[in-house]
């Protein structure tokens, strides 16, 4: 670059974030305590790209929907002129996918993923641009059982990740000529009171008349409350199902509330639909989404197959847990390795492999931009790194076939150095930190 000539940076796209290494300790919790309750319901893991068919979701999520109408990221593909699209969710692909490789051949399937996606909307906090979701498809289940079981994995997951305070709202939808039945008297009520409806719920109301009563607007709320309620609608079977999600749910101790005015954004769901909801993140409280989509696998050309699913968006998850006031921040290392001189670099780099293969995780000084090569910028770097060793060689140790090792923090021994033997580092350490803290697993120390 010439001198004189300032090169303009290049900043992310907006409200698209990156996520840096000081939050991905809580990252790797999350996605840790996810993959493992969701292993413990027998849910198997799926992953579909990040691109898809714009019709799959024009087709899946309804014409109506807030997402199709204004938040897709879509996109002409140049090479070929095929019509794409970012995810803006995942149910749509995974269901894609399942019927593409005809995953129900053998049964029902149980199937989670977690991964990002893009959304074209407003950015403000816990609302993003790209944003990730883990997700959760109960495919070729008819039953209220796999429905309950669904809302009980979420229960146990926010009790995994120490999160209290996230209460669940229930709700049926029934099947698609109740909703008829319903939508028809719900226009006939609102065209009665026209006067009170906002320009969103006017242009909704003869498309999506179901959404007018998810409004946020304070002054629709009196009318909104009481305009007929679709559980008023259910029949028979659809009211079975729904006694039979409940009576799961009350025999587990799984506190929920009926909320009748709890719709989902998406035209494909039936029958029930909950959210868990918290207070503490202001207006954007909904932490998890789903419910019952038995009309899907058939809109998508498969044989008719019902289902049950829900999303919930991590980042307002991780938002809570950071709340909670927890510490997520574990050292970089247990040992960082220093040395000076050609001799001594060759020794660093056989040390720390045997301290790997100790279990050990292990950082070895290498040359930097800044300067930074003298013994006590290396310490200060060690210090640093949150280690609880150094290991430290020099002209001597090597000339001795030693290594100096050096407590860097706990149980008051900072400072000490011992000279140990070279073919010895490793165990020294371990034992010095497995009698340390009474724990016989050296990969397990860091944790306590
Ligand atoms: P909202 O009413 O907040 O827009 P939604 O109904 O559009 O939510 P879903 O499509 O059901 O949301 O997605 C499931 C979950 O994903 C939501 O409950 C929320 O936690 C999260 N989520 C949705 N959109 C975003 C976003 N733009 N940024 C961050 N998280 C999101
Ligand atoms: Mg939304």
């Amino acid at each position: 670059m010439s001198e004189n000539k300032k090169v303009e940076k290049i900043v992310g796209v907006k409200g698209m974030n990156d996520i840096l290494p000081a939050d991905a300790p809580l990252w790797e919790l999350f996605e840790n305590t996810v993959q493992s309750v969701l292993k413990s319901y027998g849910f198997q893991q799926i992953r579909t790209p990040i691109v898809e068919p714009t019709p799959l979701f024009a087709r899946g999520l309804g014409a109506v929907t807030d997402i199709v109408e204004k938040e897709m990221y879509s996109f002409t593909d140049s090479m070929n002129g095929d019509e794409l699209t970012l995810r803006p969710e995942n149910t749509a692909g995974v269901v894609r996918a399942a019927i593409e490789h005809n995953l129900t051949y053998d049964g029902p399937k149980r199937l989670w993923y977690v991964g990002p996606m893009f959304r074209h909307e407003k950015p403000q906090r816990g609302r993003y641009r790209q944003f990730h979701q883990v997700g959760a498809e109960a495919i070729g289940f008819s039953g209220p059982d796999v429905d309950a079981e669904l809302i009980m994995l979420c229960q146990r997951l926010w009790a995994d990740l120490g999160l209290d305070g996230i209460r669940l709202e229930l709700n049926s939808i029934g099947d698609a000529d109740e909703r008829n039945k319903h939508r028809t008297d719900l226009i006939a009520y609102f065209e009665t009171h026209r006067d009170q409806l906002d320009a969103e719920a006017q242009r909704r109301l003869y498309s999506n008349p179901l959404r007018i009563l998810d409004t946020k607007n304070p002054g629709m709320q009196d009318m909104v409350n009481k305009a007929p309620k679709l559980i008023d609608y259910l029949g028979e079977e659809s009211r079975a199902h729904f006694e039979g999600v409940q009576r799961i749910l009350r025999h587990n101790n799984i506190p929920f509330t009926i909320n009748p005015r709890l719709v989902r954004g998406m035209d494909y769901y039936n029958r029930t639909v909950f959210e868990w909801v918290t207070d503490q993140l202001g207006s954007q409280g909904t932490v998890c989404g789903g419910g019952r989509y038995d009309p899907l696998v058939e809109m998508f050309g498969g044989k008719p197959t019902p289902a049950c699913g829900f999303a919930m968006g991590v980042e307002r998850l991780l938002e809570l847990m950071k709340a909670s006031g927890e510490q997520f921040a574990p050292n970089q290392c247990d040992v960082y390795v220093v040395h000076q001189g050609e001799a001594a670099q060759l020794q660093a780099f056989v040390v720390a492999e045997r301290l790997r293969d100790a279990g050990l995780d292990v950082v070895t000084h290498c040359a930097a931009a800044s300067a930074g090569g003298s013994f006590k910028s290396q310490m200060k770097r060690a210090d640093a790194s949150g280690a609880s060793y150094a290991v430290i060689l020099g002209e001597d140790e090597v000339a001795n076939g030693t290594a100096g090792v050096k407590a860097l923090r706990g149980e008051g021994e900072q400072g000490n150095q011992a000279t140990v033997p070279f073919d010895e580092v490793a165990n020294y350490i371990v034992d010095q930190i497995t009698c340390g803290d009474g724990c016989d697993d050296p990969t397990h120390h860091h944790h306590h």
